[in-house]
C-alpha cells in the first residue's frame, strides 16, 4: 500500500518551489508596457522663445503633439510612446521624456 507521504515525491516538493519562484521572476515581455512623451519645458526650445516644432511636424501620430501659441504640448491619450519625438528634438539638453504611462 502507498501512503501519501510516499507518493509525494522529492521531486515534486522542491519542483513546487522551483516552479513557483520562476513563474515569479518571468518578466514582462519588452515593449508591453505604455509608454508616453512628456516635454520638459525647461529644455525645449520653443519655451525659449526660439522656433521649433519638429517633434510635432514627425510625430506619426494625429494630434499627439499640438502647437498652442508656438509651444508644444502632448495629448497623452494620442501619444503612443514611440520615441520619435525624443529622437528628433534638436534641443541642446533633449527636452522630450519618455516615460511608462501612470493610470490614475
Ligand atoms: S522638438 Fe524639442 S525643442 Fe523642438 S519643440 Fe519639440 S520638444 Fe521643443
Ligand atoms: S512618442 Fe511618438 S506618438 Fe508620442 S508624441 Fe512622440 S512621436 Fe508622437
Amino acid at each position: 500500500m502507498t501512503t501519501t507521504r510516499q507518493a509525494y515525491s522529492r521531486r515534486d516538493f522542491f519542483g513546487s518551489f522551483f516552479r513557483r519562484g520562476r513563474e515569479a521572476a518571468t518578466p514582462e515581455p519588452i515593449g508591453t508596457e505604455a509608454q508616453v512623451a512628456i516635454i520638459q519645458g525647461r529644455f525645449c526650445l520653443a519655451y525659449q522663445k526660439s522656433f521649433c516644432s519638429v517633434c510635432s511636424e514627425r510625430c506619426p501620430e494625429s494630434e499627439a503633439i499640438v502647437i498652442e501659441g508656438g509651444i508644444p504640448r502632448i495629448v497623452a491619450d494620442n501619444c503612443t510612446g514611440c520615441s520619435i519625438c525624443r529622437d528628433v528634438c534638436p534641443a541642446p539638453r533633449n527636452a522630450i521624456l519618455i516615460k511608462p504611462c501612470v493610470t490614475a
